[in-house]
């Protein structure tokens, strides 16, 4: 088992201050998922916390709790402005990239960030700034056109492959060109920890929403390590033919996936395997 597979800090932090403020208030609203779960979103709801599409959606001045990886100045305002109480669940990482673009916008740069198109995260960073041009993938990289001075960050959970491969490109396209490692510390332990278990197994098994952009990449990475692999939401999906003769198995888990599936999925695979105990990776 991957030593910090599972919950981020930051995702840990939202989903508890959410069910804190419950707990205190009754009812606390939220713009999206504040996990990509549908069993953690159901069990929110049931304490209080709910899922709403528009900040004219809440009841009698109850409060909103931002999500982990930020919300747009757009909203912020529009929040204030309605002077709704806010609860800010964004995590401090998040907010320093949030601080890093301002600071390329006030060098006069133009600001690139590698990240995922519409990931909310990624519309939160660009709503920083003026005018962000993003990036996804090496291809998108090839397109640009030559500039004098740019500021890159990237989406705090890509992988450093893709991040280097883009960077690559823009070298070649931008005279001054400073760049800002924000990819976040969870996610690169995560990331090395993956890339090291998958080849010191017969088979990976990564759990997570596939709706969990950094779940898709620990697959992704274990995959290109270990043909192996596959990635399950919950328990009943891992299927035994997968694990026939494998003698060691990994596992792993997106920064959004709850301990108790996790728990479950060790579960299974014990079952199926007749395992006593699970190796703890370090
Ligand atoms: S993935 Fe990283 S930046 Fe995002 S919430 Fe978790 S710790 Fe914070």
């Amino acid at each position: 088992m991957a030593k910090d597979a599972g919950y981020c800090f930051g995702v840990r932090d939202a989903v508890n201050l959410a069910y804190d403020t419950a707990e205190k208030n009754g009812d606390v609203y939220m713009l999206g998922h504040i996990v990509h779960n549908e069993n953690v979103v159901k069990d929110l709801d049931t304490a209080g916390a709910k899922v709403i599409n528009s900040l004219e959606d809440i009841p009698n001045n109850n409060p909103i709790l931002f999500r982990a990886h930020g919300t747009t100045v757009e909203t912020w305002n529009d929040a204030k402005a309605k002077h709704i109480n806010i609860v800010d669940a964004t995590c401090p990482l998040v907010l320093e990239i949030h601080a890093e673009v301002k600071k390329l916008e006030a060098e006069g740069r133009t600001i690139i960030i590698i990240g995922d198109h519409g990931h909310d995260e990624v519309v939160g960073i660009a709503s920083q700034v003026k005018d962000a041009i993003i990036v996804s993938s090496p291809d998108e990289a090839k397109s640009l056109r030559k500039m004098k001075q740019a500021g890159v960050v990237s989406q705090s959970t890509q992988t450093i492959e893709n991040v280097q491969e883009i960077i690559n490109i823009i070298m070649t396209k931008v005279f001054d060109l400073r760049f800002v490692n924000t990819i976040c510390y969870p996610t690169k332990r995560n990331q090395s920890q993956i890339k090291e278990l998958a080849k010191q197994c017969d088979v990976m098994i990564v759990i997570g929403s596939y709706t969990s952009a950094n779940s898709k990449r620990l697959t992704a990475l274990a995959k290109e390590r270990n043909a192996h692999s596959f990635q399950v939401t919950c328990a009943n999906e891992i299927n035994p033919k997968w694990l026939k003769s494998a003698e060691i198995v990994g596992v792993s888990a997106g920064a959004s996936t709850p301990d108790n599936i996790i728990d479950e999925v060790l579960t299974k695979i014990k079952e199926i395997g007749q395992v006593p105990e699970e190796t703890i990776y370090g």
